[in-house]
């Protein structure tokens, strides 16, 4: 899947999650309330039920929420030797180091490709 894929559905169920987890704890409180005012050992078993719901969409919300979504993205400096212009670009297919690039917009000189490499950017 995407970088951008994954993101969105990171964003998108974190606070899903997030409110399954309070109407569960919301119903188990219930169910402990009416437990404790009625004597019913049916409200108990439904606490008891609830509690598992909540442990289950607790692990699921932490599980989403240490998930490190990253990609790795080429860069690539161009300068220029006579004036010290330095760009930081996105990387070009078949540009290596020390190619040519046009002219510097600062100066007119020269600009060339002085590094190539890749950033981690993480979500
Ligand atoms: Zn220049």
């Amino acid at each position: 899947m995407s970088f951008e894929k994954l993101a969105e559905m990171k964003a998108r169920w974190l606070p899903v999650y997030l409110v399954l987890l309070i109407a569960v704890a919301l119903l188990a409180a219930h169910f402990v309330i009416m437990y404790f005012l009625t004597g019913n050992a049916g409200y108990a078993n439904l606490a008891l039920l609830s509690a598992f719901a909540i442990y289950f969409l607790y692990t699921g919300l932490d599980r989403l929420r240490k998930l490190k979504i990253t990609r790795t993205r080429l860069v690539e400096v161009v300068s220029c030797d006579a004036c010290g212009f330095r760009e930081e670009r996105d990387f070009e297919a078949g540009d290596y180091v020390f190619k040519p690039k046009g002219a510097c917009p600062k100066c007119g000189g020269p600009l060339a490709v002085t590094a190539v490499y890749s950033l981690k950017e993480q979500l």
